[in-house]
């Protein structure tokens, strides 16, 4: 039987689509062979990576003056190509410091050029975010980075700030088609495959065509968003296997109403959990700042960490997985990604008020 899973990522995928590979992956429709098996240039191949592309473009809304690219080495990549790519020499790269992931971005940055800070979640130990209208960019900024959604803290960007002519990056592996986003407002968008697109082994990337041609010659071909551009993320073998996988993913989503559908999902699915939290106040607690609060990640505390433990245990065996908080920050963690069903995250909830008239 399969267990409501609440991993942060890689994490749950609608079981249609795991059926689906299950059903094709020896012999794609007839054709004597696996989708895995075929050259990266045939044309079986060729039809899912083209149609995956273009189904992110409706489902998303792409601009036709943007890009959508496949690159290995997950997000973790994107925190140095990003500033390889656009962080030109006389410029800063500007970011926001919202978290973990945010902090990480900027760690590496910091290898490749000046960095300046526009906002530093530390004081509020990263529980809280800017309001967007206070954000300006500087003259000389190469680029203005953001974190969507902070996985581990579990607070997610409700408006962007606006940066004119400064591109607007932003880290969206944690929330990338779970709501709508105005692309036109971004030059660059990367996430990570494993929590809302499909498994771990692929990064989507949107990047504006012009900040692409700019990349830098003299980096090596991989490293250049130019090279991906051009040849159509078929540059080297791109991870056939997360494309494949995907391209079904996308479908199964089209299918549900596409992202404006699912954004109306998860929000009722946050809402339950987050409705738990506070109508238990003595119990349960969010340390996150409620106007910010993430519909993807819900973090919450319990009286003591003996009774968290308790918690997990007593979760695990009514078959929902994957609660334990990030181990930077301790507590539970309820990932809810597009896949998960509102009745997973309604049986959290139900499980979650029992449990708290049972030990408060
Ligand atoms: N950014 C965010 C917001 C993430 O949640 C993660 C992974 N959990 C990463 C970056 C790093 O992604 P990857 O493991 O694909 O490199």
């Amino acid at each position: 039987m399969r267990k409501y899973n609440f991993y942060a990522g890689p994490s749950t995928l609608p079981v249609e689509v795991l059926e689906e590979l299950k059903e094709e992956i020896a012999d794609y429709y007839g054709q004597g062979l696996s989708m895995i098996e075929t050259s990266h240039r045939s044309p079986m191949y060729d039809s899912v990576h083209s149609e995956t592309i273009e189904l992110f473009h409706e489902l998303m809304s792409i601009p036709k003056n943007y890009k959508v690219l496949f690159i290995g080495g997950g997000a973790t990549l994107q925190f140095g190509m990003v500033p390889m790519n656009l962080l030109k020499s006389g410029t800063t790269a500007e970011y926001i410091k919202s978290g973990s992931w945010a902090g990480k971005a900027v760690n590496d940055a910091r290898t490749i050029g000046p960095v300046r800070i526009l906002w530093d979640g530390k004081e509020s130990s990263y529980t809280t975010l800017p309001d967007a209208a206070s954000i300006r960019p500087g003259n000389d900024a190469a680029y203005l980075h953001v974190t969507s959604n902070e996985t581990i803290g579990g607070i997610q960007w409700k408006e962007f700030p606006k940066t004119g002519e400064v591109p607007l990056v932003a880290d969206m592996s944690s929330d990338i088609l779970s709501r709508v986003f105005a692309i036109r407002d971004f030059g660059l968008i990367y996430a990570g495959a494993q929590k809302n697109i499909g498994p771990a082994g692929v990064t989507v990337v949107i990047i504006r065509e012009d900040l692409a041609v700019a990349s830098p010659e003299n980096l090596p071909a991989y490293l250049r968003y130019k090279i991906h551009a051009e040849k159509n993320s078929l540059y080297n073998t791109p991870p056939v296997f997360a494309v494949y996988a995907m391209h079904k993913v996308l479908k199964w989503l089209k299918a549900r109403g596409g992202v404006q559908g699912i954004e109306k999902l998860n929000a009722r699915k946050a809402g339950a959990i987050y409705s738990v939290i506070d109508k238990n106040p003595e119990f349960y607690s969010s340390p996150v700042d409620k106007k910010v609060r993430s519909n993807m990640n819900v973090v919450f505390r319990l009286p003591s960490e003996d009774l968290e433990k308790q918690f997990l245990s007593h979760a695990q065996e009514n078959g929902m997985l994957g609660l334990k908080g990030h181990r930077d920050v301790g507590g539970c963690r309820a990932s809810l990604y597009n896949a998960m069903p509102l009745e997973g995250a309604q049986a959290l909830a139900n499980f979650m008020q029992t449990f708290a008239a049972e030990k408060g």
